[in-house]
């Protein structure tokens, strides 16, 4: 730490519905958080265009509308929003050491890990070259530009069933491959996607996956070929006779396969990581649920959950950390205090 280095009692790293959240119960708690805003500036909530399962909307809300609003509401609580993202956090001396991707670096004494999660990807031949110029990983962002076109979605969960449904208002025919025969989404969203199947809009691939997008960076996505296989996993079985291949015209490819947590900053801390970089807290019923093993950083949202990641868990979670944080910072303040005035007792004598 330089004496330069700015100084915060609490900073909360992301913009997500967890890192506002704590950003509004922190900042009532007097604690001044700064909150760094990456480069996904209001977390995958701001993807997504009609949010209609978060309590007190009953006639739903957008996306970004409901980032906005719990913006403007951690700001008036005294909450600093900033761009910045984290690189590194360093927990061997206190207080924390945080250095952006910019080159800036500042203290904490106590850290929020609110940076969710990014968009997973295929890993095939043409993803990548094409990611952009007709691949997506977000339908909300980049539909509306192949207005007309065939488009393919790939995946079984609610996200994958949440695009294929919001697609059909530009495309031609949606195509949704899953690698399956049973979806993993909610019935809620099966049951969209069916009526969408019944009236013709959303065509079903089960037991399909994608192994490579074929187009340029100038024409964009022009084929795609598939695998299919009825039993399932036909990528892991492509030279088996049950496997078929199968070259299909679409103008654009969703990739909508889940995410991976944004944790990379804190690999080289004493936080436990699972195998995919998801934080391990210390959960349970009692205080603290936010607690990695590192005292005084806490985790919530996108980054600590695999399993619920739903705005209004997210949001809990974002709330528990700043409890839990307020907790952390009053009690070192007490330490601090405690310590001063035995030092002051030390010089008397
Ligand atoms: P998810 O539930 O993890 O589903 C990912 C899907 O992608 C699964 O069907 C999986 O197949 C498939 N997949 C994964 N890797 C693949 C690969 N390499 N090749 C082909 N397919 C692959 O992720 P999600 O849909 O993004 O949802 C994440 C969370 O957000 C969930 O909790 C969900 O409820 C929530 N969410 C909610 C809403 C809502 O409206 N309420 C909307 C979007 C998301 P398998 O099934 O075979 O594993």
């Amino acid at each position: 730490m330089t004496e330069s280095e700015e100084h915060h009692r609490l900073v909360v790293a992301g913009t997500g519905i967890a890192g506002l959240t704590a950003a509004i119960y922190a900042g009532r708690s007097n604690n001044d958080p700064l909150v760094l805003e990456g480069d996904e500036p209001g977390g995958q909530l701001t993807l997504t265009s009609e949010v209609e399962n978060y309590p007190g909307f009953p006639e739903g809300i957008s996306g970004p509308d409901l980032i906005n609003e719990m913006k403007a509401q951690a700001e008036q609580f005294g909450a600093e929003l900033r761009h910045g993202i984290v690189e590194r956090v360093e927990d061997d001396e206190r207080p924390f050491r945080v250095e952006l991707t910019n080159g800036d670096a500042l203290t904490c004494d106590a850290f929020i890990a609110a940076s969710g999660a990014s968009a997973r990807t295929l890993g095939i031949p043409g993803e990548d070259d094409l990611m952009g110029y007709g691949v997506s990983t977000c339908a909300t962002c980049d539909g509306a530009f192949f207005r007309g076109e065939d488009m393919l979605v790939v995946g079984g969960g609610d996200a994958a069933c949440e695009e294929a449904h919001f697609l059909t208002k530009f495309a031609d025919t949606v195509y949704l491959a899953h690698r399956r025969e049973e979806f993993r989404a909610e019935d809620y969203w099966i049951e969209k996607v069916q009526e969408k199947v019944d009236e013709g809009e959303i065509e079903i691939l089960r037991n399909t996956e994608l192994l490579e997008i074929h187009g340029s960076a100038e024409a964009g996505v022009d084929h795609v070929t598939l695998a299919q296989n009825e039993s399932g996993y036909p990528s892991e079985n492509l030279d088996d006779a049950g496997t078929e291949r199968v070259e299909m015209d679409v103008g654009a490819v969703f990739v909508a396969i889940g995410h991976t947590p944004n944790t990379g900053y804190l690999a080289d801390t004493g936080v436990e990581l699972d195998e995919t970089g998801y934080i391990q807290t210390q959960g349970g019923k009692g205080g603290n649920q936010t607690a990695t093993g590192v005292p005084g950083l806490f985790g919530a949202g996108d980054v600590v959950d695999y399993h619920y990641q739903q705005a209004v868990t997210a949001a809990g979670m974002g709330c528990k950390a700043a409890i839990d944080a307020d907790g952390y910072l009053e009690d070192l303040v007490d330490a601090e205090a405690s310590a001063e005035s035995e030092a002051q007792a030390e010089a008397d004598d």
